[in-house]
């Protein structure tokens, strides 16, 4: 059987029926896991990235470029080397949901030395050429978040045509052809999600108001009543999961230490987000945010009308305040819990359950909030499980609550340990960046860790934080909620302290103060230090080689760089690009033309071929700090 072996999926309204099966079975699997592997010590760092790309189609002649859905065919001959020999590749490739997407990861983990951070850039270069041997003349593979133009009239080689009364999407812009067509998992959740919620998914995100933009922005309101005329309109899970994300994936020394990082790194999700925003073209309109993140909530949002509180609940359980995919909902170490001051939505039997088994309130709520969604997609084949052995069900649940972070268990019979997953970024133009990016978030733990550091902050202001951060140019113009004091002893210390009080002292101001990602970033005069400080006075206390300092300074210099404005984010350079293109008429729109031109620069930016230190700071392929061009300090208008 190949990687991409297929089995039958369900129909909703048998998952439905099964969705309790599910539930149980998940729970007892998880609680079976939990007792074999809670013990477990002495696992060392271990991490990877993941990165998603989209296949494009130019064609010089016409101007135009499209998505190219071969990534099937592309992945089938990636893949034969993998199956060949799984331990000795250098990359693994994944498909993801467009019929246009492709996922890579290194063929390894990366280890705790830092001189691996030489060689993650690299093997990133090594990915993409990997997939470039495999290309037709005119097609490219870009790490771009968004498709500028996914859903308009011919955005796809070879054309698909959207069916909106027919299919799983059922959308008036995007055709199940554009669905990755490999593996029946796509398709089915899009469905599942349309059948559950009882409609279309509906996703309005507000337009750029330029001085000649039309409003309403085109005629969707009239066909779809859920349409807002003054937003981007999108009504199909491919708006959201058909957009490209960059994650990382640690592995922790054992449980608690998972626990930890994974509320540590829950603060810096939205910051996160907001530097590395690069999303502000959907559908063919420029829009008034910068990230995806709003969108693909939207795009898996299969609650039902009575589930997001819109009728009185009668055939459903709970009132949800969020999609399955959004920042997550509660802290799981001792630290956090008194930082958790969202109350969660769960069913009492389960947790009680979790309970019975040993499993202490912050975990055992943690999956009860998880497990108060339905399988979404589910295999025949896969009903009748082992649940001593298999954990195909608690994964089930697990793997469609896509949140900031993912506390993974060890997956059975492996040698891999207790993992989180960091999940808010999205993807940069060219390999030297999202190097930057990982190197960064990989350093930021190991000083975390090192300094005993503490980030947290109460969970409703993270939320606050989110929705912030993917305004337009948030890096620069938002204040976002920070913990003042990151060297506070906490709530381990004081476990004098009545709950009461701890509760209290937690949702003080006095805990956290707005501050702006320069600030969390570089450090503000006597009162923060900064991320990068921190990291430079971790890194002195080691001893490093040359060539690893000089790759680790030119990312810091980076991620420092975006962070004050020096340089631009992604999502403020492509809204620059298409808002001064020549043949722009202020009018909001991405024409096929401008896509093109924009796409092709990005090519060119991506192989060094197009210098653009306004985006980068310096030419990428260089490895010399030396050569840094006069800082263009040229920050978004409007
Ligand atoms: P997902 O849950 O997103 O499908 P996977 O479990 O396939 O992710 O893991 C993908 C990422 O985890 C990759 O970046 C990979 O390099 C990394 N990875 C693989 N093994 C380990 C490990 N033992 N510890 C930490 N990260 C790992
Ligand atoms: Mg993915
Ligand atoms: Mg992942």
């Amino acid at each position: 059987m190949g990687l991409l072996s297929v089995g039958q999926p369900m129909t909703w309204e048998e998952t439905k029926k099964l969705s309790q099966h599910v539930r149980e079975h998940g729970i007892i699997q998880f609680i079976n896991l939990y007792k074999r592997l809670k013990d477990r010590q002495g696992d060392v760092l271990k991490w990877g990235d993941e990165i998603e790309y989209i296949l494009v189609t130019f064609d010089d002649k016409e101007r135009t470029a499209k998505v190219c859905l071969r990534a099937h065919e592309i992945l089938s001959t990636l893949q034969i080397k993998e199956e060949a020999d799984p331990e000795g590749v250098k990359s693994l490739w994944r498909p993801e949901y467009g019929a246009y997407m492709v996922e890579g990861t290194p063929g390894q983990p990366y280890g705790g030395m830092l001189a691996h951070f030489n060689i993650v850039e690299a093997n990133m270069r090594y990915r993409r050429e990997e997939v470039e041997e495999l290309l037709k003349d005119g097609e490219a593979i870009l790490s771009i978040t968004s498709f500028p133009r996914l859903g308009c009239e011919n955005f796809s080689h070879p054309p698909v045509k959207a069916t909106p009364h027919s299919g799983a999407t059922r959308s008036l812009f995007f055709p199940d052809g554009a669905i990755f067509p490999g593996h029946p998992r796509f398709a089915t959740l899009s469905r599942n999600i349309r059948e559950r919620r009882g409609e279309k998914v509906a996703i309005n995100i507000p337009i750029y108001r330029d001085e000649r933009t039309p409003i309403p922005i085109d005629d969707s309101h009239k066909k779809d009543k859920a349409a807002r005329p003054d937003h981007i309109y999108m009504d199909a899970m491919g708006f959201g999961m058909g957009c490209c994300c960059l994650q990382l994936t640690f592995q922790a020394c054992n449980i608690n230490e998972a626990r930890t990082l994974y509320d540590q790194l829950t603060p810096l999700a939205p910051i996160m987000l907001a530097l590395t925003a690069a999303s502000p073209l959907h559908r063919g309109f420029v829009a008034d945010i910068d990230c995806r993140w709003n969108i693909i909530a939207s795009s898996v949002d299969d609650r039902t009308d009575e589930e997001r509180g819109l009728r009185p609940l009668q055939s459903n359980r709970f009132v949800i305040n969020k999609s399955r995919f959004d920042s997550i909902d509660s802290y799981l170490s001792p630290e956090g819990d008194k930082f958790n001051d969202v109350p969660l939505i769960y069913d009492e039997k389960v947790y009680k359950k979790l309970r019975d088994h040993d499993i202490d309130h912050l975990l055992a709520q943690h999956i009860a909030h998880l497990f108060i969604r339905d399988s979404i997609s589910l295999f025949s084949e896969k009903v009748h499980q082992n649940d001593e052995q298999d954990t195909d069900h608690f994964e089930n649940i697990q793997s469609t609550n896509w949140q900031t972070l993912r506390f993974k268990p060890p997956p059975p019979n492996s040698t891999i340990g207790w993992r989180v997953e960091f999940r808010p970024c999205e993807i940069q133009i060219t390999d030297f960046e999202n190097a930057a990016i990982v190197c960064f978030v990989v350093l930021v733990t190991r000083v975390i860790l090192s300094f005993k550091l503490n980030f947290l902050i109460p969970i409703s202001k993270v939320d606050e934080n989110m929705k912030k951060a993917q305004k337009r140019n948030a890096v620069l113009a938002e204040h976002f909620w920070f913990r003042r004091d990151v060297s506070m002893q906490t709530a381990a210390t004081q476990s004098s302290e009545p709950q009461e009080a701890a509760a209290a002292s937690a949702a003080s101001t006095d805990v956290y103060t707005p501050m702006t990602v320069n600030e969390i970033i570089n450090g503000k005069n006597g009162e923060f230090p900064g991320l990068i400080p921190l990291i430079n006075n971790y890194l002195s206390g080691m001893d490093v080689d040359a060539d690893t300092h000089c790759t680790i300074q030119r990312y810091l210099k980076f991620i420092s760089r975006r962070a004050s404005g020096e340089i631009l984010t992604t999502a403020t350079w492509i809204r620059q690009f298409v808002t001064g293109h020549p043949n722009y008429e202020q009018d909001s729109r991405v024409t096929d033309e401008i896509n093109y031109d924009l796409l092709k620069t990005i090519k060119g930016i991506q192989s060094g071929e197009i210098p653009c230190p306004e985006l980068l700071g310096y030419n990428p392929v260089s490895k010399t700090t030396e050569d840094i061009p006069p800082v263009i300090a040229k920050v978004a208008g409007h």
